[in-house]
């Protein structure tokens, strides 16, 4: 049986904030989910906030989590390492990885899903991230889907089963982007950096670097910094 509720697991980056705009398309009744859990900044939780409100949707879940702090093991959550700076290694995981964090996350929107009785999780992993993250690939994506049906009560009684889908899964960012301007995303509000400055992007990390590079591929200047360089103008 299918129904017609997703939430979107949401970091407020261009990934997931296309996948959101996405699923607003498939969707009659769309949520949003942002963990919190103990990254560097709170600054992407306050761009998910905002653009969850732009989005209209049924609603934004923020869940905090404490203990990924604690287990350590990446440069986002562990202060003692460094965020690495430069462009995306072609292959092995990098330390901006966190441990499980993807796996978490589902099972916690899968949780959700049960009570709120919503049948598909949307996620925005995509072909960029695959060399570096192995909690973005594919196989990772169909194991979660056959765990949270095989844990779950809305199979189990009710015979929902729950799906994942990958919509941005066979694309690199500048298709991303591409398809996220189709959906007018507003682009402007999203936020990617690792390790921001005075609230703006720090331009070296390789989430800048790739985000960067990406609105070059399509020959646009991105809209973020345009709208935080008219915005110190105008101060
Ligand atoms: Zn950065």
């Amino acid at each position: 049986m299918e129904n017609d509720r997703c939430i979107v697991l949401f970091s407020g980056g261009i990934d997931s904030t296309t996948a959101l705009w996405w699923a607003k398309e498939k969707f009659k009744e769309v949520w949003a989910l942002t963990v919190v859990y103990g990254q560097r900044h709170s600054l992407e939780v306050e761009y998910a906030r905002y653009l969850s409100k732009l989005a209209r949707i049924k609603g934004h879940i923020i869940v905090e989590i404490d203990f990924l702090k604690r287990v350590g093991g990446s440069a986002l959550t562990d202060d003692r390492m460094k965020v690495p700076k430069g462009d995306y290694p072609p292959s092995g995981t990098i330390s901006t990885y966190v441990p499980m964090r993807n796996s978490l996350f589902g099972v916690i929107a899968a949780a959700y899903m049960e009570t709120l009785g919503v049948a598909n999780l949307v996620l925005g992993i995509h072909s960029s991230d695959i060399p570096n993250y192995p909690d973005t690939r594919p196989e990772w994506a169909s194991a979660l889907e056959t765990l949270i049906n095989a844990g779950s009560s809305l199979a189990f009684d009710r015979k929902i089963r729950m799906k994942v889908w990958t919509p941005l899964i066979g694309l690199k960012k500048p298709d991303i982007i591409r398809l996220g301007l189709n959906l007018r995303v507003p682009y402007e509000y999203t936020w990617s950096c690792y390790s921001p400055q005075d609230d703006a992007p720090c331009g070296e990390c390789p989430a800048c670097i790739q985000r960067a590079k990406a609105f070059q591929a399509i020959g646009m200047e991105d809209p973020l910094l345009a709208r935080i360089k008219k915005e110190t103008k105008e101060v």
